[in-house]
């Protein structure tokens, strides 16, 4: 089961990844997440995309792609996997298509995250995750249940991203919008195998759906 989730940042797609990875038993491949990584442990990668991630713009098509590349080759990407914030543009979808096909494998279906701009941005302008358990909150909705300390896992240390900033958010939603109809074109064309869903209903209703919609067709 190779899943791909599409849609603007702040619309859901990593809280789902993470759900659907936990119920599937099949790996979440984050690029983003890999990417901070590479910023976290100050590797000469990560020194090279640092800035690009601060100003919300997209990295290299071959630096995102070489470790996209590296981690679905891993064992457990053997059942499946579900891409979280890759393809982003149309030669990403073309690269992705090349190496699914040297590795005989298949899309099988692709998500297209849809919800409006005003709730993205208040999702992303409140959104912090726990820093042991990656757990995310929002501070105007979703709070932890006791002040300061994560509901799963009692950690007191928590994660603002850098790049959930206003203007930072507005790039990155400007980029996404530049690109995601010639990638909804270039999957539409796939039979059925594109499936647009409302984001912006809650988690849990999301993930049903989610669930719902691939135990149907898969
Ligand atoms: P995300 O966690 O998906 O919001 O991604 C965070 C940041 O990582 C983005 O704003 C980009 O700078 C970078 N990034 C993540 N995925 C990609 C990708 N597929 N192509 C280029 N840049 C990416």
């Amino acid at each position: 089961m190779n899943l791909v989730f599409l849609g603007p940042p702040g619309s859901g797609k990593g809280t789902q990844a993470s759900i659907l990875s936990r119920k599937f038993l099949i790996p979440q491949i984050s690029t983003g997440d890999m990417l901070r990584s590479e910023v976290e442990a100050c590797s000469d990668l990560g020194a090279k995309v640092s800035l690009v991630l601060q100003s919300g713009g997209l990295v290299d098509d071959d630096i995102v792609f070489k470790i996209l590349l590296k981690r679905i080759k891993k064992n457990d990407c053997s059942k499946g996997f579900i891409l979280d914030g890759f393809p982003r543009s149309l030669s990403q979808a073309v690269l992705l298509d090349e190496v699914l096909e040297k590795e005989a494998k298949k899309l099988s279906l692709i998500f297209n995250f849809e919800i409006n701009q005003r709730e993205i941005l208040q999702r992303l302008l409140g959104r912090f995750s726990c820093k042991e358990c990656k757990a995310v909150y929002n501070k105007f909705f979703s709070k932890t249940k006791l002040d300061g300390v994560c509901d799963f896992c009692g950690s007191k240390v928590f994660d603002y991203r850098t790049d959930d900033d206003e203007s930072i958010i507005r790039n990155r939603l400007r980029i996404y919008e530049e690109s995601i109809g010639a990638l909804v074109d270039f999957y539409k064309k796939r039979n059925g195998l594109l499936v647009s869903i409302d984001a912006a209903s809650s988690k849990e209703l999301l993930s049903e759906e989610l669930i719902k919609i691939i135990t149907t067709k898969l």
